[in-house]
């Protein structure tokens, strides 16, 4: 194992956390192992992606309201 103390409270005991992929976390205070207090992963491309779902969603709609109207 790279890390086997808390590099947050010290601590050496960890378990896999599934949420978090299977990555060790601390059993005394939930920081991952490796990782450091107030970081989290971003993903930079996630962003984007959802606004342009958000586009699809809303031109579905238009659409859908278009062909109600036409009858
Ligand atoms: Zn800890």
């Amino acid at each position: 194992m790279v890390t086997s103390v808390c590099q947050n409270c010290g601590s050496r005991r960890f378990r896999a956390d599934r949420s978090m992929a299977g990555r060790l976390v601390c059993q005394v205070c939930g920081l991952a192992a490796g990782s450091r207090a107030n970081r989290t992963t971003i993903r930079p491309s996630g962003r984007s992606r959802q606004q342009r779902w958000r586009w699809l969603v809303g031109l579905v709609i238009v659409v859908i309201l278009i062909a109600v109207v036409m009858g």
